[in-house]
């Protein structure tokens, strides 16, 4: 079957990755079903915004494309209906009420979700957590109603939502559990820039506390203990302590999966008519789920070649973003132990080096320097080998290393 030209795709998953893969489908001339399998109600939207804009100022979904684009998509949707079952036997995708779904190729591309460290905590009124549209409606709504918030992990979402709600004069303190910020994806001398970036602007930081508590006064506020400590209740509680890879239709359907669902450079699963994209996906290279939504946008096009028995490729390095207080931050490639870290302090903002033992570049943060990480990308594509002492002079113009 996965031989012949698919006259039916479906993709489970109405997301980022899902959106830009069943547009590239059409680009690249199929023009059979599409079907889409949605447990969200909406148009396929971004959500990097969530944290940012949609807090901050704009109140409009953030739609990946105009109504008209998608109108032209021709889908099939099932919305808001979720996949429970893969019958790779019969080549069928199970919906939650019971229809079966035929399909030549299949495309998995159903993201994470945020994960809730303590269940008792989803019982608790004023403690949310943030992936969605409707997540991000609830939590403007509440932070406009709200003095004080607290939030429950130090890495991107939690400071997003953190810078966000000091545009609104609100009081922030965050916990974490490890004794810096963003600890997974950067390294010290950033952590430490990041946690400046913060203090800087007055939000509160508990770094370190290895054990935190949540419960609901008689008001319905949210009373924090950490490490024994007791902290004034606050009005509401974001917790943003990392994902949970929607993992499991893949595994009960018996795909191989690691972190994520395993897949090579064209998104091929381990079978040869199911794909996957997005945060599902684990890169076919660094062996982990990137969560990046250059990841989801960029890989799921290539997937939808390959689904189409064109030739595909998936080979980009790791990149993301992040806006807190009005600085840029941008991080290309992921950390590793063995590297030593080079300074460039500019006026605009600061970039940070991370070199191996040949100064080569293995990953690289830059405050305000989009330029920086565009040279970066051409750099790491080259390995190319670099002066520290040159990339630290703020005097020297990096262009030049072009
Ligand atoms: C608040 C927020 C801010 C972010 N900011 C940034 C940023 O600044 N920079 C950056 O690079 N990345 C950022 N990201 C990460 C980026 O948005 C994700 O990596 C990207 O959305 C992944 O796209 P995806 O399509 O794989 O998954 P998703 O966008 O999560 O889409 C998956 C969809 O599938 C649905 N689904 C799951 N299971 C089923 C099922 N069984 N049946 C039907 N539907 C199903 C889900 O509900 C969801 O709607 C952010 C993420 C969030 C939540």
């Amino acid at each position: 079957m996965a031989n012949q030209a698919p006259s039916c795709i479906v993709v489970i998953g109405g997301g980022q990755a899902a959106g830009y893969a069943c547009k590239a489908l059409r680009t690249e001339g199929f023009d059979g079903r599409l079907t889409v399998v949605a447990d969200e109600p909406h148009d396929f939207y971004e959500r990097p915004p969530l944290s940012k804009g949609v807090i901050t100022d704009s109140a409009t979904l953030p739609r990946l494309f105009s109504e008209d684009v998608v109108e032209a998509l021709d889908i099939d949707w099932r919305r808001p209906h979720r996949a429970v079952e893969i019958d790779r036997q019969a080549s069928e995708v199970v919906l939650d009420n019971g229809e079966r779904l035929a399909y030549d190729r299949l495309l998995m591309a159903t993201g994470s979700r945020p994960r809730m460290p303590v269940p008792e905590w989803n019982a608790i009124e004023n403690v949310m957590t943030l992936r969605s549209w409707d997540d991000a409606c609830r939590l403007k709504e509440r932070l406009g109603e709200s003095k004080r918030i607290g939030i429950i992990g130090g890495g991107w979402i939690g400071l997003e939502v953190a810078s966000s709600a000091r545009k609104f004069g609100v009081e922030v303190d965050v916990f974490e559990r490890a004794p810096r910020l963003c600890g997974r994806s950067v390294g010290i001398e950033v952590a430490h820039a990041i946690q400046a970036l913060h203090e800087q602007h007055g939000v509160g930081l508990h770094l370190d506390r290895q054990s935190i508590e949540l419960a609901q006064d008689a008001d319905n506020r949210v009373c924090v203990t950490a490490d024994d400590k007791a902290y004034a209740p606050y009005d509401l509680v974001v917790v943003g302590v990392g994902v949970d890879i929607n993992l499991e239709l893949a595994r009960d359907a018996g795909l191989t999966t690691e972190q994520g669902i395993v897949i090579d450079a064209a998104g091929y699963t381990s079978d040869p008519q199911v794909f996957a994209a997005g945060d599902v996906a684990q890169h076919p290279h660094l062996g982990l789920c990137l969560q990046s939504w250059a990841y989801a946008q960029n890989q799921a096009q290539v997937v939808a070649n390959a689904m189409l028995d064109k030739s595909a490729h998936y080979d980009e390095p790791a990149w993301l973003w992040s806006d807190q207080h009005n600085v840029n931050i941008q991080i290309l490639g992921i950390p590793t132990t063995e590297t030593h870290c080079v300074i460039r302090q500019e006026d605009s903002g600061s970039v940070f080096f991370y070199l191996d033992n040949q100064n080569r570049l293995v990953q690289m943060v830059a405050f305000n320097h989009p330029r920086a990480i565009k040279l970066g990308k051409r750099w790491l594509a080259a390995e190319r080998v670099l002066d520290g002492v040159v990339l630290a002079d703020p005097e020297f113009n990096l262009m030049q290393l072009r």
